[in-house]
């Protein structure tokens, strides 16, 4: 499979370069993906419109994807993949999702990253998606194009479940520029959360990820859930970041670059494996829950996008059907699961 989607990521054609970014026509294959089994990603069904994500934070996980294209991680931002939409074969495969599964839309790129306003693929595929009935329908961004689609989106919830998850690491739109470099920045996140809580659709924030000594300051985990909850925001999770490579070197190379006062307390956080210990987990995780009591939000399980390590695996295993700390332990594994179905 690996080799056939390299071999096909060889054949796409240039659709545009730009100064930093080219874009990429990947000929129509499978959009929709199903998890594997026994899977414990709380759902059944992913959709990557794009492959490889322009928005470039550092801490991105997803970078491996790239290397299933044989290119490397360094490209996932530059090189960007559009999926060739075909409305008639995505309406077949369709036929395969069953009554209660969720379909998760951006596991592993941004569907409203910038290639989005040009190509549309997103758009494309929601309004084949509204013209269902009792799907289970999770997107998660970083992007204030999603209010594009409010109407849509609102037309797609009126007959399906649909939840709409925002990234939002920081409200200091500087460190988001760091951090996140081609992501709008946090007061347009808040403000197309806004659009579409308007719009009736149910949406999330998600601080994902945590980073020690960066965005985790007295207060400000708490200021973020209180904008998300004036937004419209009903849910709110954080998680410490999760590091792994080859995300590892990619972060800790820009932590050297942006933060070097942090580097050796990172090396020393992060020098037995990809998480933090225990104790600082169960730290933020005790904090989130008296910021949810305080404000009333919700921890509810939601098939989030997010379902990789920094951007809220955590979360989402531990809210699944049947999850807890023994399911946080078997992270590793889920990850893995998350990994050998985003080959595609
Ligand atoms: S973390 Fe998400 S938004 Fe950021 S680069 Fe990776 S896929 Fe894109």
């Amino acid at each position: 499979m690996g080799a056939a989607l390299a071999e096909r990521a060889k054949q796409a054609e240039l659709l545009l370069g730009k100064a930093r970014t080219e874009y990429r026509l990947l000929p129509a294959g499978r959009m929709l993906n199903r998890c594997a089994a026994g899977s414990l990603m709380p759902f059944q069904w992913t959709i990557n419109p794009y492959r490889g994500c322009e928005l470039g934070c550092c801490y991105c996980y997803a970078r491996y994807t790239h290397e299933y294209l044989e290119l490397d991680g360094g490209a996932f931002e530059r090189i960007i993949f559009v999926k060739q939409f075909s409305r008639n074969l995505f309406e077949r495969e369709l036929r395969a999702v069953r009554a209660g599964e969720w379909i998760a839309i951006g596991t592993a790129t941004d569907p409203y990253q910038p290639a989005e306003r040009r190509y549309g693929v997103t758009r494309a595929l929601l309004e084949v998606l509204a013209r269902q009935a009792g799907l289970r329908v999770a997107l998660t961004t970083k992007s204030d194009l999603a209010a594009r689609d409010a109407g849509l989106l609102g037309r797609l919830a009126e007959r399906n479940d649909v939840r709409v998850n925002f990234t939002v690491t920081t409200l200091d739109a500087g460190l988001a520029r760091r951090l996140e470099p081609g992501a709008p920045r946090p007061e347009l996140r808040l403000r197309a959360l806004r659009r579409l809580a308007e719009a009736g659709i149910e949406t999330a924030v998600f601080a994902s990820p945590v980073l020690p000594g960066i965005n985790d300051g007295a207060g400000e985990l708490e200021a973020l859930a209180r904008a998300a909850r004036e937004a419209g925001a009903k849910h709110f999770g954080a998680q410490m970041l999760f590091l792994r490579d080859p995300a590892r070197s990619v972060f800790l190379a820009a932590l050297e670059r942006d933060f070097p006062h942090l580097a050796a307390r990172y090396r020393r956080l992060y020098a037995h494996g990809s998480r933090v210990d225990a104790r600082m987990r169960e730290a933020l995780e005790l904090r989130v829950a008296r910021i949810r009591q305080d404000l009333d939000l919700s921890r509810r399980a939601s098939a989030c996008a997010a379902a990789w390590g920094q951007l809220g695996l955590f979360e989402n295993a531990a809210t699944a059907p049947g999850g807890g700390a023994g399911v946080l332990i078997r992270l590793r594994e889920a990850v893995e699961e998350a990994a050998a179905e985003a080959r595609g």
